[in-house]
């Protein structure tokens, strides 16, 4: 059994050793730590299959090492399995086979899972990019308490699971013990409905993002199927509103997909063509890679709980009201976009008259979606063919 002092040896050794890791490698901080690009890089090979009781296993051969990772798990859990059996392999351990009570929790009582599960932690949330998600939140711009809905877009900053995230939030200071105890009870799954006003849209394992005016210009890393839901202040008897320019197709004020029909201020009607149609009216441009499901301007602002339809809440501050942020009357526009499709592409919204196209736009709001597939949720991702190699070297294990 290792005292605390040893314990505590244990962690800051394979916490450097994760470190290290990424100065060897390079790693740019500059979104979730790619832990699936590491492994290929230490040469291990890599498997998924679905397990019964593990979450996954770390074997040492004399030639090649190698990691399999259940199938089964979702993919925040994954990746810490992967990272955890990371750290049995750069800590020079022998195989580990891993359940949730290895890879889930601290146990003080076994050095060598302590330290993986240390390493796990560094290699997943390094210094740098947890102070850049830290920077991210809503909550530090507003100089205000964190809410569920912080920790979450803070998880998914840096591509762990919620839970993982709240307890990162109170190591560094960021959430009281109390706080950080009631958020995980809570969990991930309210953190979302509170988020998106209500039960998911559609797959209920998909990752909402909650992003108001103060993530303008965030770069996003999410996946397809994700929910993207933003609010903005939007107060129509001012004449202005957001139009979505990007993408092209589907907001409250576009017109028939087509041709767009546009009142230029002095009764004539204009017919324009818009980019990327050819002559038909067929749409020739590329496939649109972002979808609107939802699109509404709410009066008045989400309101709070206790309202017959479902209000996001991401206006609303501790007491419950958000009075002091729609002083006039105003509202706030509700966007919901979902990434259909892998790769570069971007949300633009202007605040513009939706009459008078030459008027220039008074705000912009901008999103840069670095979309990717389910990394590691898939099978078959690996080389070489899994089932032979298990069979070479998991002959009685
Ligand atoms: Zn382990």
């Amino acid at each position: 059994m290792a005292d605390a002092h040893t314990t505590e040896q244990v962690q800051a050794r394979a916490s450097m050793e994760a470190t290290r890791l990424h100065r060897a490698l390079d790693t740019q901080f500059d979104g979730p730590v790619d832990v699936l690009g590491i492994a290929r890089s230490l040469d291990l090979v890599l498997m998924m299959q679905p397990l019964e009781n593990l979450l996954g296993f770390y074997i040492r051969g004399e030639e090649q090492s190698g990691i399999v990772i259940n199938s089964r798990l979702p993919e925040s859990l994954q990746r810490f399995t992967l990272a955890h059996e990371i750290g049995h392999h750069i800590l020079g351990h022998e195989g580990s086979t891993d359940d949730e009570h290895t890879v889930d929790r601290f146990d003080p009582n076994s050095p060598l899972e302590l330290a993986a599960q240390a390493f796990a932690a560094s290699l997943l949330m390094p210094q740098p990019l947890v102070t850049q998600a830290l920077r991210d939140l809503p909550a530090t711009r507003q100089s205000r308490r964190l809410a569920p809905s912080d920790a979450y877009l803070f998880s998914r900053q840096l591509g762990v699971s919620y839970q993982a995230g709240v307890w990162t939030l109170y190591r560094n200071r960021r959430l009281t013990l109390a706080d950080a105890r009631l958020f995980t009870k809570q969990g991930a799954l309210a953190a979302k409905n509170a988020l998106r006003g209500g039960e998911p849209l559609g797959d209920a394992r998909a990752d909402v993002w909650a992003l108001t005016q103060e993530n303008n210009d965030l770069s996003v890393i999410c996946r397809i199927g994700d929910e993207i839901h933003v609010q903005l202040p939007e107060d129509t008897s001012t004449g202005y509103a957001w139009l979505v320019r990007e993408p092209s197709t589907g907001g409250l004020f576009d017109a028939a997909p087509s041709t767009a029909l546009i009142w230029s201020g002095d009764d004539a009607i204009e017919l324009e063509e818009p980019a990327g149609t050819s002559g038909d009216g067929l749409a020739s441009g590329p496939h649109e890679p972002i979808e609107i499901v939802y699109d509404e301007h709410l009066r008045g602002g989400p309101r709070p709980n206790g309202v017959d339809e479902p209000q996001p809440a991401l206006f609303i501050d501790d007491a419950g009201t958000n009075a002091d942020l729609f002083p006039s009357g105003g509202g706030v526009r509700s966007l919901t976009f979902v990434p259909r499709g892998e790769g570069d592409s971007r949300v633009l919204l202007e605040l513009a008259r939706p009459w008078d196209i030459q008027a220039p736009a008074q705000d912009r709001y901008q999103l840069d979606l670095r979309v990717r597939a389910k990394q590691l949720a898939g099978q078959g991702l690996f080389a070489p063919p899994a089932q032979a190699w298990v069979d070479e070297h998991m002959v009685g294990a």
